[in-house]
């Protein structure tokens, strides 16, 4: 679903993203780690054309994306992004955050869009809350909405950037575990996260970014348990 190939990034002179080469399977889970500042925001914010590349390539769906000549909003619909922080809507209520972009942007007709705002919010949780505003809710539920909210364009890539970082740890679980429900049915995933736990249980590849540079991918348990690099292994017990 995702191919890219020596994608680097600068912003003016700092060399951000190094000769990166990724890719992402359908139905994939991919979980990014590396220490703060190593470009793994900027990494899943090029995939999504929130920034632009230096140079590389980066295919979709089996497409080179050329920012020049497509529609870059219409390659955003398709892959949904979740951050750290949820920026609701505060004068909307939880429907009518979801309902939002799928009406005005993609013209979905109001009825359509209300009952699938209501299954999204009952997934994830909140089918009490659909008429509640975001400042009665708490950051686990908050997120949980921005979830439902980016669903509700019915993306075939979700990407996270730390969407529990900002929870307090008792809400962390509830955010972690709609997201392992979507990993469940399949959704394909690319998830930056310090959380271990997540990254074990659900990621099909886990992947060690250290200043600006790829340096090991594999299955979990390779990584955890066996890391070939020892900047990774020295990342490793730093955080767990
Ligand atoms: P991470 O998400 O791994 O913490 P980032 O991708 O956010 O890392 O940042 C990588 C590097 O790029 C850092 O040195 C950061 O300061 C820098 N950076 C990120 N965004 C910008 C920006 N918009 N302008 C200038 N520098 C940036
Ligand atoms: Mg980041």
């Amino acid at each position: 679903m995702i191919e890219v190939n020596k994608l680097n990034k600068y912003f003016g002179d700092l060399h951000v993203l190094k000769d990166i080469d990724f890719e992402v399977q359908e139905k994939e889970v991919v979980v990014l780690i590396g220490a703060s500042g190593s470009g793994k925001s900027t990494l899943l914010r090029c995939l999504n054309f929130l920034e632009m590349k230096n140079s590389g390539e980066i295919f979709l769906w089996g497409d080179e994306v050329n920012p020049k000549k497509e529609n870059l909003n219409q390659v955003r619909q398709k892959i949904g992004m979740v951050f750290q922080h949820f920026n609701l809507f505060p004068h909307k209520t939880v429907l009518e955050n979801v309902i939002e972009a799928p009406t005005q942007v993609k013209k979905v007709a109001k009825s359509e869009a209300i009952n699938e705002g209501n299954e999204l919010l009952e997934k994830v949780g909140l089918g009490d809350k659909t008429d509640v505003y975001p400042s009665k809710l708490s950051g686990g539920q908050k997120q949980r909405v921005a979830i439902a909210r980016s669903l509700a364009m019915k993306p075939e890539i979700m990407l996270f950037d730390e969407p529990t970082s900002a929870l307090d740890p008792e809400l962390v679980g509830e955010v972690l575990q709609t997201m392992k429900d979507l990993a469940h049915e399949g959704m394909t995933m690319v998830v930056v996260t310090h959380e271990m736990g997540f990254a074990r249980e659900v990621a099909d590849r886990v992947v060690y970014m250290h200043d600006g540079k790829i340096v090991e991918s594999g299955a979990p348990n390779d990584i955890f348990e066996n890391p070939r690099e020892e900047r990774t292994q020295a990342f490793l017990s730093s955080i767990l």
